[in-house]
């Protein structure tokens, strides 16, 4: 079995000036001083008018960036939005994809995931892939069935990409995060058991897809109202490789408890 670097990224949503990033950061580098960066990996995601200052001030960290999203051109006439060279000139390693926040307010698809995906892959970042199923999906025994969904339509759509199916060294390195909605920003995380029972489906779906030796390497993370009294539980279940912490990454002291994780 591979060994699974755990990661634990922040997602900072829509929070973030460049001197609250300089104070958080400058908090966060002192609070993580301790911790090895062969033995968990920490990245954040500010918004993109704050990312050339974290990269500054991260550069002689192993804390690493990621952007929140991107546009699947690398230019060209579409007002508002920011291309993967861009963010990799920023400094930015990972980029998060088809949060759910994406999906419900900017009308984010499963086949527009794919060709931010796509786009990521041929730009040098790693994504990171956002899939989780709503309250009424959950309650309907759905769950399972929708992450599938989701999951196969970011990774493989043949349309944009006939070559997937011959490629799966193409996927290595990418993240995905489970995020159910009805967990996000809402105190309510998932237990243990629900987010190892989905983790567990997630991997047997990219082993379907991709490779055995793929899926066992690709890291899963849980993300929902994750907070230090919760970590400890979720982290200890076996597909469960690391969190994307939305709230309690915007405090130096949790999101460093959240990192250095029992
Ligand atoms: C998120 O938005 O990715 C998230 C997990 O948020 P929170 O931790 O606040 O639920």
């Amino acid at each position: 079995m591979a060994t699974r670097r755990p990661l634990l990224a922040g997602n900072w949503k829509m929070h973030g000036t460049r001197s609250e990033t300089e104070r958080l950061l400058s908090a966060l580098t002192q609070a993580l001083g301790g911790v090895n960066p062969a033995q968990r990996e920490i990245v954040v995601a500010p918004p993109f008018s704050a990312l050339e200052t974290a990269a500054r001030l991260l550069a002689d960290t192993p804390i690493r960036l990621a952007a929140q999203n991107l546009h699947w051109e690398p230019h060209g006439a579409f007002t508002g939005e920011v291309s993967g060279p861009m963010l990799k000139e920023a400094g930015c390693t990972y980029v998060i994809l088809g949060h759910s926040e994406r999906r419900q307010y900017f009308a984010e698809t499963d086949e527009s995931v794919a060709r931010k995906v796509r786009a990521a892959q041929r730009d040098g970042l790693l994504p990171i892939i956002c899939v989780g199923e709503s309250l009424e999906e959950r309650e309907s025994g759905a769950t399972l069935a929708v992450i599938d969904r989701q999951i196969r339509g970011a990774l493989q759509d043949p349309e944009l990409d006939p070559e997937l199916d011959q490629a799966p060294a193409a996927l290595t390195g990418l993240v995905i995060a489970y995020e159910p909605i009805w967990a996000i920003g809402t105190g309510r995380s998932a237990t243990p058991d629900q987010a190892q029972e989905v983790h567990a489906a997630i991997r047997a779906t990219l082993g379907s897809l991709t490779s055995p030796a793929t899926a066992d390497a690709t890291r899963l993370l849980y993300g929902g109202s994750v907070k230090p009294d919760t970590v400890d539980a979720l982290m200890a279940r076996p597909d469960i490789d690391g969190a994307l912490v939305g709230g309690a990454s915007l405090q130096a002291d949790s999101f460093a408890r959240i990192v250095n994780f029992r």
